[in-house]
Order: C-alpha cells, then structure tokens, then sequence
C-alpha cells in the first residue's frame, strides 16, 4: 500500500463541477488501495479577486489581516471537496493548515515552514480517510494566521509528503506536465518526462509557474519525488527527481546509462515578466558605493536578480548601477534609493517597469561551448535587442523589452530544437493569472 500525497490547483477546482471530478478521482486512488492526503488551493483566481478586493478597501492592507483573509479560500475549496468525496462513499476530512501541523515563522505574506507535526492527518489516514489540507497556509509560534506566497500549495503538499515520509507527491494542474516553454505561449512545447531537482529549480525561479520554487527547494532537500501532472487527463506527467550524476547507477543496464549519457542539453525557456528595472545613473565610481546601495536595497527586503554595472566613462569618473527586482518591491526600492542620493552624489533613478526576462536552462549546458552563440544569434535573427545578461551553470538568462518577450520565447525554443513534432500542447483550463 502506497502513501501518496496528492496536490490539485485552482484550476482544477474552479466550480463545482471540478470539484466533483477531481473527488472522482481521489475516490478512486483510495479505493484502488492507497492511502490518499490532498492538499488543495482556493477556487479558479479566487486568491486573485481577495487580493483585488482588499485593494478596493485599502491600498496597503494589514499583512496579518491579508493573511486571515486569503487562507479563506482555500477553506472553501477543502471543505466543499471533503463534502464531494464523502458524497462518492468515501470518508473524508478537512483541515486548516494549522489543524495539519504546518508551524510556520511569522513573516506574514511570505511565512517560512519551521516545522510539521501532521499528527491529525496520520490519525486520519490511520483510520482509513481521506485528509484534505488546506494549502497555502501555516499558523506562527504565536498563533496567527500565516501564508507561505503566492503558490505556496505546492510547497503545503511536499512538505506534508516529507513530513508523512510519502511515497510520491503529485502536482495536478491544468498542463500535463513540465513543458519546454509555456504551452500557452509556445504551443508546440514539448512534454519533459524527467527533469532533477536543480534544472527544475532553475525553471522556477527563471518565472516558470508550473511548481513554486519553495516547493522545489523542499523536494531537493527532503528527496521527495515530484510528479506534476494534469488533473484533466491520465497522461504520465513529468517526474521531478534526481540529481545529474548521481543517475548513473553502475548495475543499471547498459541501455539505461545511455539515456543518461544522451540526456538532452536544454531542458526549457522559462519567462517571467514580475520584474522591472532600476537603474542608478551617475554613481561615484569609488569603492563602497555598491555595497552602499545594496545594503539600503537589501533592507527593504527586495529580492535582487540581475545586476549590471557600466565601466565608467574615464573623464566623469561617473558609472550606472542596473539591477532587476519583482515590480512588487519597486516603490519602497525607490523610495529608500531616493532617500541616499544626497549621501551618495548619484544623478538619478531611472524605473523601467517593460522588461521580460527570458532563461534557457539545462544541466547539459556545462559540458557544451556555443550555447550563449547560439541564443544571442537567434535573437539577432528575430531582431530582438538584449538589454542584460546572467548565467548561472545551468543556466543563461537575458532581459528584453516586455513587448518583444513571447517572440524571443519562441525564437529561442526553435533555435534549440525543442519544437515538438507530433501536435500542440494541450492547456485544460485556468486563466494563466
Ligand atoms: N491560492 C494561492 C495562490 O493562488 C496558493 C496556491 O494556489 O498555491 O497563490
Ligand atoms: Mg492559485
């Protein structure tokens, strides 16, 4: 008998009609004689239209009270899913995040998991129920109400599978799988059968939506494999597990070693457009003045990407500092930017909210030279202007203009002959919000 751990996102559960379907098929893993916990995210862009709605009362919300507020959604996706499964005959009960054991510090907005004691849900599965887990959701030391960022239900089910030593954690979405880019901007994507824990966490962090980095990150620490799958189809998704290297069992048959050796070079072009751009023009080229910057960027708790500095042109003694960041840190970015420029003698701050980042990534990357030619030049060919560069081992990412962004996705999936050739990838629901 298998523990499996089985996670469904908002698009799965978007009305009641999914909601049934969805319980028709943990009705029918737990009859085929699994024991069966489900994590589940809040209603279609229900997270969404609370966020939008506390907007319309006031313009920076509480975090606290925008904490209690969101995990609201997720109560109502796992109560009225427990209801359907309880209807198919089979027993079945929810819990809040903090009723599941999920200890969380108390960062709200972004909490961090310091512990699971999932004590109630192994009591209930111990019993022979199903236990649905509200997602997203953790409680502090101090008992409030805390949630893990956006797509933190990912990170809900691994760290529940971890917890409960699980035997797989499965991710259902509206895809059937991990794909070489977003089927909803590249619809000849390819499906990846086997991706390891470092190119799926360069994916995720590169903007690829289809599993949350924490989630990601926890996996990789716990060892838990990770099965993302469609909860539309029964395809065989993609198996997020492994590392490079250590793959290559030496009594493994031959025939498998080769497909390690032939592992492909590329994995996929992840986008993400959550980014803009700051640029300090005019700074002192002395030492000091970008630990100066970055000490004041950092205490704003920005989360910095990129970073580009100029050479300074020789007769001002004068440089530009660039650095990317989510639009969601800007304002108090500039604002504590602002505050220094009599400190520092920088000319100005320039924001540029239209970028796109696009990264290519594969763990075969390391052992091929031309791979950064072979993306500049089909970016070239597309007329596509580079505005920065960073590369990691696995990893090449560029920033553009936003507007040009879809068409250097694709650009770049042709050039490296992910194109697949038997159809288009198919996208079941969800808003792609
Ligand atoms: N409902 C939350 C969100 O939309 C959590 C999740 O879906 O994983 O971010
Ligand atoms: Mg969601």
């Amino acid at each position: 008998m298998a523990l499996v751990v089985q996670k469904y996102g908002g698009s799965s559960v978007s009305d009641a009609h999914s909601i049934k379907r969805v319980a028709k098929r943990i009705a029918a893993t737990k009859r085929a004689g699994n024991d069966v916990v489900v994590v589940v995210s809040a209603m279609g862009d229900t997270t969404d239209e609370l966020l939008d709605l506390a907007g319309q009362i006031t313009p920076l919300p509480p975090q606290r009270e925008l904490d209690i507020l969101l995990t609201s959604g997720e109560r109502i996706s796992m109560s009225l899913l427990a209801m359907a499964i309880t209807n198919l005959g089979v027993k079945a009960k929810s819990f809040t995040g903090q009723q599941a054991g999920l200890m969380t510090d108390a960062v709200h907005g972004r909490a961090r998991l310091v512990d699971v004691v999932p004590h109630r849900i192994r009591e209930t599965v111990e019993k022979g129920q199903v236990a649905i887990v509200a997602g997203f959701q953790g409680v502090s030391s101090t008992n409030d109400v805390t949630t893990l960022g956006r797509g933190g239900s990912d990170t809900t089910a691994v760290a529940l599978a971890a917890g409960l030593d699980a035997d797989v954690c499965e991710i259902y979405t509206d895809v059937d799988g991990v794909f070489t880019a977003d089927p909803r901007i590249v619809p000849s994507a390819r499906k990846i059968d086997r991706v390891t824990y470092e190119e799926m966490l360069e994916l995720a962090a590169s903007g690829a939506k289809v599993l949350a980095l924490r989630a990601v990150e926890y996996a990789r620490r716990y060892d838990v494999p990770v099965h993302v799958r469609s909860s539309f189809s029964s395809t065989t998704g993609t198996l997020v597990t492994g590392t490079h290297g250590d793959a290559i069992d030496p009594n493994a048959p031959a025939a498998e070693e080769e497909t390690q050796m032939e592992a492909p070079i590329i994995s996929g072009v992840a986008h993400d457009r959550s980014e803009a751009k700051i640029t300090v023009v005019g700074v002192p080229d002395k030492p000091g003045t970008a630990a100066r910057i970055f000490e004041v960027v950092a205490g704003t708790g920005a989360n910095i990407d990129m970073i580009v500095q100029n050479v300074s042109a020789a007769h001002t003694g004068l440089t530009d500092i660039s650095f990317t960041l989510p639009h969601a840190d800007s304002p108090s970015t500039l604002a504590a930017l602002n505050a220094l420029q009599e400190e520092l003698g920088f000319a100005s701050l320039q924001y540029d909210d239209q970028i796109g980042k696009l990264s290519l990534v594969g763990a075969g990357m390391k052992s091929h030279p031309g791979v950064s030619a072979r993306l500049f030049g089909a970016l070239r060919d597309a007329g596509i202007n580079i505005e920065m560069i960073s590369t990691s081992e696995i990893r090449i990412s560029v920033v553009t203009r936003e507007d040009a962004l879809d068409d250097a996705v694709r650009a770049i999936h042709t050039a490296f002959d992910l194109d697949s050739a038997d159809g288009e990838a198919v996208v079941y629901a969800g808003s792609g919000r």
